[in-house]
């Protein structure tokens, strides 16, 4: 798939199509409701098998001379690191900033630093805006009533939370679930762009408004960003140009659970899939 980016001010890139209102077919959303109200209860009709994610042609970020993890966990180098470096520079950052991080305010009121999970080597990566409740008291991210969601979302993809990598723009819950400041996610955004560094994800779905707005460097609000692809930012070497496609947060699905919510997030999903190369469920 050919992305053509728009570039406007301040790095913004986004395709034109953007522009456009979301289309809303209702014969579509209905069958594509067949398979979500599926993937919201009864898990057995879904995916026969599971997928696996086929390698992309996708064109190779510069690569840098040196090649080591200690200097990845950095952001410093864009060598591809085997899994096993991969798992160890991601250990290593969180292990030995994350953890002990004090750079924002929400070090004072968090239970656990939420780095993230589980693929070191995922092809496909998401992003939500930050630790709720169940996430602070765990250390883990997207554990809750949300989370149990998202688990459902990857699992009508025919994958698991294993084949993903799953985190947020911040690392520590805001205080009642209040969207991170703009401060707080300044201070994080280091971490999450060497995690995506590491990780180098062949996409990266944005889960909401904070993370689709941050990530891609846009005011443009979720509900026209969603569904349509976009191109990561040269946010850092190795990281411009990525596929991003936006979709509501599963939080959000939660709180308005009508058929047209959902057939949108199904639908989003699906490109995914396409992209990805993974098999779509027939129902
Ligand atoms: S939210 Fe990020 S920057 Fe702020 S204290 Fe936590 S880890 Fe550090």
């Amino acid at each position: 798939m050919l992305l053509q980016p728009l570039v406007c001010g301040a790095g913004f890139a986004y395709n034109p199509a953007m522009l456009n209102e979301e289309a809303y077919n209702p014969v579509d959303t209905a069958k594509q409701l067949l398979a979500m109200e599926s993937l919201l209860g009864n898990t057995d009709f879904l995916p026969v098998g599971r997928n696996s994610l086929p390698e992309l042609d996708l064109p190779e970020p510069p690569v840098a001379a040196a090649g080591a993890v200690g200097a990845a966990s950095k952001g410093a180098v864009l060598q591809e690191l085997s899994p096993e470096e991969k798992a160890a520079a991601l250990q290593q950052l969180d292990a030995d900033e994350v953890k002990p991080c004090r750079k924002c305010e929400l070090c004072k009121t968090r239970t656990n630093t939420v780095f993230g999970e589980v693929n070191p080597n995922a092809d496909l990566v998401f992003v939500g805006e930050g630790p709720g409740a169940d996430e602070d008291a765990s250390g883990r991210p997207f554990v809750g009533r949300a989370g149990d969601l998202l688990t459902k979302m990857i699992a009508a993809m025919g994958l698991s939370r294993s084949d993903v990598f799953i985190c947020n723009m911040v690392k520590c819950r805001p205080p009642g679930n209040r969207t991170p400041l703009p401060e707080e996610v300044a201070a994080c955004w280091d971490y999450l762009v060497r995690q995506l560094q590491i990780i180098r994800p062949k996409v990266i779905v944005t889960l909401g408004n904070p993370a689709t707005k941050g990530l891609l460097s846009t005011n443009v609000g979720i509900t026209k960003m969603r569904g349509v692809w976009a191109q990561l930012p040269d946010i850092g070497p190795g990281l411009g140009g990525i596929p991003v496609m936006p979709t509501f947060h599963p939080a959000y699905v939660l709180r308005n659970y009508s058929v047209n919510t959902r057939g949108l997030v199904w639908s989003d999903l699906q490109s995914v899939m396409e992209h990805l190369g993974l098999k779509i469920p027939q129902k």
